[in-house]
């Protein structure tokens, strides 16, 4: 029996993970925790019967206390309620499908505990990756990826040493605006952006992928997970999405993972590493596919990739910077504030006013993303 805890149980990756719970009897849920959603929530308590639980807000957490209180469940709310999760000692592993730099204090805790981390809360890799990483070192855990394209480097590595590694060959989508040119993209509106043509998602990554940051994060991700230059992670735009990403070898050998678009498969890969599980579902056909197709990025008319280079090779804090100025931006268009194109122009904005600082604490992240939030609110004002 292994015992997971999830963070975000309630959102896409959290569903699709107790999905994978459903199919395998063998797993277990120790504890489980959501922002708001108490009634899906209340239902998870009911099938997964978890030991604990949290909701954000202390009035959610009331509500869904009162809720189950015919079930033996401990509820707990707020930051101090996810860091009780994350160490909960009955559970193995814990599953980061929390989106946002919340996620780094729970992972770093759960670290400490000795937990595996499964981990899809890139956001958290991004900005914290120089104390995650060596942290996970040190306390002997594993970070087993859960982004698709993470998972089928994971997969193509298969045990293979990173300097073997020439090339990561990232794979993206290019999103529902591919092939547009920048005067094309002034009238998107909201629904159009949440349109993607392979995935269903949580809006913020919906939106990312439309922007093609979700790309410029998963190039930091990549970097943190597999210790490679960024000169060495080459974005390939595949539209078909069959190809989850590759790896180029010192050889001259590419090996990839295919699959049909299902975020099951990393998932399940994760929880069982090293095995490899049956699962149902439908099965790559090449002869329905007959081709696939491969386009360099278009990072004049979508720069929120070239800025993540970017941030990325300035380092220090600018990552933090690059993704919490995105963070926002994104809330603000959602909320129908700002235009889809102010998007990248507010996140270039924010970097260019940062002075980076080289090898932030976790204190430090924490205040370069409420100054850069700052900033933004700045800039709203004007
Ligand atoms: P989502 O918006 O669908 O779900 C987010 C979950 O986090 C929800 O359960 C929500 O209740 C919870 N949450 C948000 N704020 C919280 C808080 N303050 N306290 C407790 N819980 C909180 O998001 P998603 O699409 O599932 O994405 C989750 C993460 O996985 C993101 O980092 C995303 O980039 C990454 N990811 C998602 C996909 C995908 O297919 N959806 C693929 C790859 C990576
Ligand atoms: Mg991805």
């Amino acid at each position: 029996m292994k015992k997971i805890a999830v963070l975000g149980s309630t959102g896409s990756i959290g569903t699709q993970t107790l999905e994978v719970v459903r199919a395998n009897p063998d797993l277990q849920v120790a504890a489980l925790a959501a922002g708001s959603n108490v009634e899906k929530m209340e239902r998870q308590i009911r099938e997964f019967r978890p030991a604990l639980a949290c909701m954000w807000t202390t009035e959610a957490a009331e509500d869904l206390r009162q809720r189950v209180r015919d079930i033996d469940v401990k509820i707990v709310a707020g930051m101090e309620g996810l860091l009780e999760i994350a160490v909960f000692p009955e559970s193995q592993v814990l599953v980061t499908a929390i989106v946002g730099m919340i996620g780094i204090r729970p992972t770093i805790a759960a670290i400490r505990a000795g937990k595996d981390i499964a981990l899809a809360n890139k956001e958290t890799l991004v900005t914290a990756g120089h104390i995650i990483m060596p942290l996970a070192g040190e306390c002997g855990v594993r970070i087993l990826p859960v982004d698709s394209e993470h998972s089928a480097i994971f997969q193509s590595l298969n045990g293979e040493p990173a300097d073997r590694i020439e090339k990561i060959l990232l794979t993206a989508s290019g999103g529902p605006f591919r092939g547009r040119n920048w005067e094309q993209l002034k009238e998107i509106r909201v629904e159009d952006a949440l349109k993607h043509p392979n995935w269903v998602m949580g809006q913020k990554i919906t939106i990312d992928s439309a922007t093609l940051v979700n790309k410029g994060l998963e190039v930091m991700e990549a970097k943190w997970l597999f210790g490679v230059g960024l000169d060495r992670i080459q974005v390939v735009v595949h539209p078909q999405s069959i190809i989850h990403s590759a790896v180029q070898y010192v050889d001259g050998a590419v090996i990839a993972q295919l699959g049909m678009p299902d975020m099951k498969l990393p998932i399940q890969y994760a929880l069982f590493y090293p095995d490899r599980r049956y699962m149902d579902g439908k099965r790559v056909d090449l002869f329905e596919l007959g081709s696939l197709t491969f386009e360099k990025p278009d990072t004049d008319t979508f720069p929120g990739l070239a800025l993540a280079y970017r941030a990325a090779r300035l380092g220090g804090s600018m990552p933090t910077v690059y993704n919490a100025a995105n963070e926002k931006a994104v809330a603000l268009f959602l909320e129908r504030k700002i235009e889809y194109l102010q998007i990248p122009e507010l996140i270039g904005e924010a970097m260019e006013s940062h002075r980076p600082i080289p090898d932030p604490g976790v204190e430090a992240v924490l205040e370069a993303e409420a100054e850069t939030y700052e900033f933004i609110a700045g800039r709203m004002k004007r």
